[in-house]
């Protein structure tokens, strides 16, 4: 049985999917963002391996953090939400690491596996959201963001760029505090293969590879 939320919440990585474009079924997101439990298919990844890099990058990271003198904040005390007025609708997400500075402050997430674009993303709107959220400690911050690879590779960021995506925010929100009508279906095989919302609630939905697909 299908559950409604009360008023629209989307997760920061999804909102950070679809802005991307790494993503383009807006109507997944508009879904999720809509209904809290739905019937879902299981994701049968065996994450667990995954799951020890992550941790151990992690780890490593607030450590070297807190060797350069920041205060550090990890995964679940960085728990945000910030509710965007015009569309009715909350944003909600949890940077891996929120270091906190004598000379300035910055957000980062650390990454296993391949590089993506709306790895960007993930850490530009928090970085532009913090200092509106729920956060009141943050109220006054200005952040920089920072990506952490495993194999070393480091991308930093600046407050214009958060600053930009800011801009581009109310857009992407109200679509989806709008109707169901507005957001637009993209079924792929690419991108049904990883929505964990079911043929019941989405007819369209791709279940196969179309013939002579070759894996990228
Ligand atoms: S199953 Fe495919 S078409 Fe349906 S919501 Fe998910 S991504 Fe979109």
């Amino acid at each position: 049985m299908a559950e409604p939320r009360d008023g629209p919440y989307v997760w920061l990585t999804w909102l950070a999917q679809w802005m991307s474009g790494q993503n383009t079924c807006e109507w997944a997101v508009w879904f999720k963002a809509h209904w809290l439990d739905y019937e879902r298919v299981e994701d049968e990844t065996d994450w667990a391996a995954y799951r020890a890099r992550h941790t151990k990058l992690l780890r490593e990271t607030h450590r070297a953090l807190n060797a350069e003198g920041y205060r550090v904040k990890r995964e679940n005390q960085n728990r945000f939400t910030y509710r965007h007025e015009r569309s009715d609708v909350v944003v909600g997400g949890k940077p891996d690491l929120v270091a906190l500075g004598e000379h300035d402050n910055i957000v980062l997430d650390t990454k296993t596996g391949r590089a993506h674009d709306w790895h960007e993303f993930q850490v530009l709107i928090p970085m532009a959201l913090l200092p509106q959220s729920n956060l009141e400690e943050h109220r006054e911050r200005r952040f920089r963001g920072r990506l952490v690879y495993e194999d070393g590779a480091v991308r930093d960021f600046d407050q214009r760029q958060a600053d930009d995506i800011l801009e581009q925010l109310p857009y992407f929100l109200e679509v989806l505090g709008g109707p169901e009508e507005a957001a637009m279906r993209v079924p792929s095989w690419q991108e049904c293969r990883y929505c964990p919302i079911s043929k019941t609630h989405c007819p369209d939905r791709i279940e196969s590879p179309p013939a002579g697909e070759w894996e990228q």
